[in-house]
C-alpha cells in the first residue's frame, strides 16, 4: 500500500479546541468495546475449569484482588438491554441462584484459602436489587466471611424502579460507597419507547435517598441514539442530570442489534436516530458535562474534578476492564455468577452464560467456566497499549511495533488528524476521541500479526 510521506512528518497536534470531526464512515464501523484483549469474541469455548484453578493456585499471599458478583435478572426487561438479564419473576429461581452464587463463592474462596486481599467488591447484573436487601446483606457478609476482605470498596448497580428505603438502609449497613443508577434518559416518550418508565421524581428521591445516607458517589448511566430521541430530549436529559449532581456519569450510545439481541425487536428501528442525530447528541453531551465542570474521562465517561474516577484518570492510573472504566487498579478480578469474567495479567475465563445451566453446576459444587483465552505475552503488550491509549488518549509504542503504523488504516486516521504519531507515542487530541474505538480497532489489526522479537526490542523507547 502507498505511503505518502513518512507518518512522522504529520505530528503537528492540532489545537486541543477543533471541533469534532463529522465523520460518518467510522461512526458506521462496528467496533469492539475493548473492555479486554483479546475480546469475548475469540475465547474458545468448552476450557477454562483447569486454566481458572491454576490461576487461583498461583495468587501469591497479600495480593490485591477485586470481585464481580453477576445478578442476571431483572424486575422487568428494557426493550433496548444487551445484558445477560432474565425476568426475576419467580422468587424460587432467584433463591436457587443465590444459593448457587454461594456455592461458587465458596469453592473459589478453598482454592484461595485467604491468600488474596480483596479490595473492590462489584455487585453488576441484570439488577442487583433485582434481589432482596436481606439478601444483599447476606452476600456481602459471606464474601467477607470466606474471603480476606477488610474494609473493601464496594460498588453496585440499581435499577431506580425498584429501588426503596429498605435497599438504601442495606446499602449503608454494608458500607457501599459508590452506586451506579440507570437512568438512560428523563424524556418521558423516549422512555415509552425503551420500555423504561421512570419519572423524575423517582430518580431524585433514589438520589436524595442515597445521599441521605452517605452515598454521595453516585454515578448515572446515560444514552444517546435512543428512539424518538432527538437532540433537545438528548440535552435536556443531561442538563436535567447536572441538576442532581451525580459525581461521574457515563453517556452511551444505543447498538441496535435485533438479530443478536431479540429483545430489541421491540423498538422500531425507523424511529432511531441517524448516524449524523447520533453524533450531535454525543457531542452535546460532551459540551454540556464540559461546561458544568465535569472532566471528560476516557471516550464516553464524565467525572466531577473530586471524583476518584478523574483522580485516576488524572495521574494516568484509570484502567479498563469488563466493567468499563475504572479506577479499581488490582490486576486480578474474580468474576461470580452466570457469565461472570475473571481476569489475570494471562487469563480470562468466562463463567457459563445461561443462569440455569450455571445454577446447576454452581449448586452442585462444580467450577462454572465455560470458556477462556490464555494471553501470550504478545497479546498482553497489545492489549496493555489498547488501555493506555482508551484511558490516557495516548501510548508509547515498543520498537517491534513502530514500523507497522505505516499501514492503512492507522495511516488514515493520522492524515484525518483523529490521532497523532511522533515515532514513538500515538497520541489522541480531544476533537478525536469520539473516535478512540476505531483508533483502537485500526491499532489491533496493525499489531495482532507483528513479529514479537526479542524482549529488547519490544522495551518503550
Ligand atoms: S434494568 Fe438494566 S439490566 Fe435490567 S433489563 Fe433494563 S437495562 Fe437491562
Amino acid at each position: 500500500m502507498a505511503v505518502a510521506e513518512p507518518l512522522t512528518a504529520m505530528l503537528d497536534s492540532a489545537p486541543e479546541t477543533e471541533p469534532w470531526p463529522y465523520i460518518p464512515e467510522l461512526l458506521e464501523q462496528p467496533v469492539p468495546r475493548f473492555t479486554s484483549y483479546p475480546p469475548a469474541t475469540h475465547f474458545q469455548d468448552g476450557v477454562g475449569d483447569e486454566q481458572y484453578r491454576s490461576a487461583l493456585e498461583a495468587i501469591a499471599p497479600g495480593t490485591p484482588i477485586s470481585l464481580y458478583l453477576h445478578i442476571p435478572y431483572c424486575n422487568k426487561i428494557c426493550y433496548y438491554c444487551g445484558c445477560n438479564t432474565g425476568a426475576a419473576n419467580r422468587k424460587t429461581r432467584l433463591d436457587a441462584y443465590l444459593g448457587a452464587l454461594e456455592k461458587e463463592i465458596e469453592l473459589v474462596g478453598g482454592i484461595l484459602g485467604g491468600r488474596a486481599k480483596v479490595k473492590h467488591i462489584a455487585f453488576g447484573g441484570g439488577s442487583p436489587n433485582a434481589i432482596e436487601p436481606v439478601q444483599f446483606v447476606r452476600l456481602v457478609d459471606r464474601l467477607s466471611t470466606i474471603f480476606s476482605a477488610a474494609n473493601p470498596e464496594i460498588s453496585v448497580e440499581l435499577d431506580p424502579r425498584n429501588f426503596s428505603l429498605e435497599w438504601a438502609l442495606a446499602l449503608s449497613a454494608c458500607n457501599v460507597r459508590r452506586v451506579s443508577l440507570g437512568v438512560q434518559t428523563f424524556a418521558p416518550h423516549v422512555q415509552r419507547a425503551i420500555g423504561r418508565i421512570q419519572p423524575f421524581a423517582m430518580i431524585e428521591e433514589c438520589v436524595a435517598s442515597l445521599k441521605m445516607r452517605g452515598i454521595s458517589t453516585i454515578n448515572f448511566d446515560l444514552m444517546y441514539g435512543l428512539p424518538q430521541q432527538s437532540l433537545a430530549d438528548l440535552e435536556e436529559t443531561v442538563e436535567t442530570a447536572i441538576g442532581l449532581h451525580p459525581s461521574r456519569a457515563a453517556l452511551f450510545g444505543y447498538a441496535h442489534l435485533p438479530d443478536m439481541i431479540p429483545r430489541q425487536r421491540k423498538i422500531d428501528s425507523s424511529l432511531l436516530p441517524d448516524t449524523r442525530l447520533r453524533f450531535e447528541q454525543a457531542q452535546a453531551g460532551f459540551r454540556l458535562f464540559t461546561a458544568a465542570g465535569y472532566e471528560a474521562v476516557g471516550f464516553d465517561h464524565f467525572a466531577l474534578p473530586e471524583d476518584a474516577l478523574n483522580i485516576a484518570h488524572k495521574n494516568g492510573h484509570m484502567r479498563r476492564n469488563f466493567q468499563g472504566f475504572t479506577d479499581d487498579d488490582c490486576n486480578i478480578l474474580l468474576g461470580f455468577g452466570a457469565s461472570a469474567i475473571s481476569q489475570f495479567p494471562g487469563l480470562i475465563v468466562q463463567n457459563e452464560k445461561h443462569a440455569a445451566r450455571y445454577r446447576s453446576l454452581a449448586s452442585a459444587g462444580k467450577p462454572a467456566a465455560a470458556k477462556c483465552i490464555e494471553k501470550p505475552e504478545q497479546s498482553r503488550r497489545i492489549g496493555a497499549i489498547i488501555e493506555r491509549l482508551l484511558c490516557d488518549h495516548q501510548a508509547v509504542l515498543p520498537a517491534i511495533f513502530r514500523s507497522r503504523l505505516s499501514a492503512a488504516p492507522l495511516n488514515k486516521l493520522i492524515r484525518q488528524r483523529l490521532v497523532s504519531w511522533d515515532g514513538k507515542r500515538l497520541a489522541i487530541p480531544d476533537h478525536g476521541r469520539h473516535y478512540s474505538r476505531q483508533i483502537a480497532a485500526a491499532l489491533t489489526e496493525l499489531l495482532k500479526d507483528a513479529p514479537t522479537g526479542d524482549d529488547r526490542t519490544l522495551l518503550p523507547g
